[in-house]
């Protein structure tokens, strides 16, 4: 592992420090790529996994190592610079070069796969200590030595990361409520219906879901004790968790003159490539063409990070070839609510429940596990829109994702399937 670069020129040049940039350098390696290839962070730790913050690393079941996408010896085995605490501070296009510390590095091609950071809470006292975000390890060590004395906690936001955190919470004894605009958490993006399971599965886990508030204030004195609701309900707080989405990190790509989309995110064409010739992006920072939703989107999901981080790779190497993965993306709440979604646009117009017996092609050939200790027994759900099916949901293991995945394929022509973690 090493810091800051030693070299002043390098062939490809990955900005990030996240699983898209981890995917291109793989996959760079993987076509048979011999010329110099570094990976630039802000970061002090080397690419992880981010969705375990939440889960078993917030509940203290798993260790910071257990994080990382590759090992140590990976980086130097594969032969790819590592550059830790090594934020690209400024981008020339025109000189190919990438201001990093003191040093100027030339680049012949770079890819922006800067992520995204947290969205801010806007309200007073936002800003008290006990007040917190997760996107990194460093967020998650702070939050857990918080609630090593915690009592009461207040989660604020109806996202995955808000409904995964409150149940680690609770998992951990924590007294935790957790409020959000919407009627059901998640209910914005996989439907009321699934929502409404999510919602079930918090509260047995004692977490008190207050749907339809919204957060007036934060009080206290340096540090926060009460959540204060539009509708004048005091929650007591020792710890409140922000969890209220992400923005994508465009500083670098704004100031290199780089265009951006209507969703904030770096504007690519279908192949993922920028407004500059030799720059690609990946990423939940990359907003693409998608041959598959007929428009420009983003996506914040894991698998499809890892999986444009390679598709660059490939477009680095010559491939012209559109990024065409169907979006999946899953959710783990707790130890027993585990949601699959392989779908274009969830909610989308419609979200049905889907009766299995009517649709035995999508089912797992073994059924699966059927909510573990007491949560929710296997179910599914179909998302259309305009009376076309776009995507499927399937609550612990109801749906063979590989069935719905030719099914997809079937009805909408569609992409491939995010490769599994490697
Ligand atoms: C707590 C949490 C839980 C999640 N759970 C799930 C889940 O269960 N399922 C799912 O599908 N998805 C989940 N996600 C989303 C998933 O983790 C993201 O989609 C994925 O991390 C995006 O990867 P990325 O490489 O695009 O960006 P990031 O992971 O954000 O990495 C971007 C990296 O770039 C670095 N960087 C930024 N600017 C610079 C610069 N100028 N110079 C150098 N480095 C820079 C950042 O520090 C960071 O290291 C979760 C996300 C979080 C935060």
């Amino acid at each position: 592992m090493s810091g800051l670069p030693e070299t002043d020129e390098v062939d490809i040049l990955l900005i990030g420090g996240g699983v898209a940039a981890a995917g291109a350098a793989e996959e760079l390696r993987r076509q048979g790529f011999r010329g110099s290839v570094a990976l630039a962070t802000r970061e002090s730790d080397p690419p992880y996994y981010r969705f375990y913050l939440t889960k078993d690393y917030l509940r203290g079941g798993i260790a910071s190592d257990d994080l990382a996408v590759h090992s140590p010896e990976w980086w130097q085995d594969n032969d790819v610079q590592l550059w830790l605490r090594a934020p690209v501070l400024a981008l020339d296009l025109e000189a190919r070069t990438a201001r990093i510390g003191r040093r100027s590095v030339r680049w012949g091609k770079a890819l922006l796969a800067t992520g995204a950071n947290v969205r801010l809470l806007d309200c007073p006292g936002a800003s008290l200590r006990g007040v917190h975000y997760l996107r990194t390890t460093w967020n998650a060590d702070d939050l857990r030595k918080d609630l090593q004395t915690a009592r009461d906690a207040v989660v604020v936001g109806g996202s995955f990361i808000a409904a995964e955190t409150a149940a680690s919470m609770a998992a951990l004894g924590v007294r935790t409520s957790m409020v959000f605009p919407e009627s059901a958490p998640l209910a914005r993006s996989l439907g009321v219906p699934v929502g409404g399971i999510v919602e079930d599965e918090l509260s047995r886990l004692g977490v008190a879901v207050r749907g339809s508030s919204i957060v007036k204030s934060l009080r206290g004195d340096d540090r926060v004790f009460t959540v204060v609701l539009a509708d004048g309900t005091e929650l007591r707080a020792d710890v409140v968790v922000v969890g209220v989405g992400a923005r994508p990190e465009v500083t670098l790509a704004k100031r290199s003159g780089l265009p951006l989309g209507a969703t904030g995110g770096v504007l690519c064409d279908a192949t993922l490539r920028t407004g500059h010739g030799q720059v690609w992006a990946a990423g939940d920072v990359c907003e693409f063409d998608s041959i598959r939703h007929g428009r420009r989107v983003r996506i914040e999901h894991d698998r499809v990070a890892t999986a444009q981080g390679r598709h660059a790779a490939r477009a680095m190497l010559g491939s012209d070839a559109p990024f065409d993965t169907y979006p999946y993306f899953w959710t783990t709440i707790g130890e027993d609510l585990h949601i699959d979604v392989l779908a274009l646009d969830a909610p989308a117009d419609e979200v049905t429940p889907l009766d299995p017996t009517a649709h035995r092609e999508l089912l797992p050939r073994q059924p699966k596990r059927s909510g573990g200790t007491g949560g929710p027994a296997p179910a599914a759900f179909r998302y259309g829109a305009g009376g076309e099916t776009v995507g499927y949901a399937s609550i612990n293991g109801a749906l063979s994702l590989q069935a719905v995945q030719r099914e997809l394929t079937r009805v909408r022509g569609a992409g491939v399937l995010p490769e599994e973690k490697p």
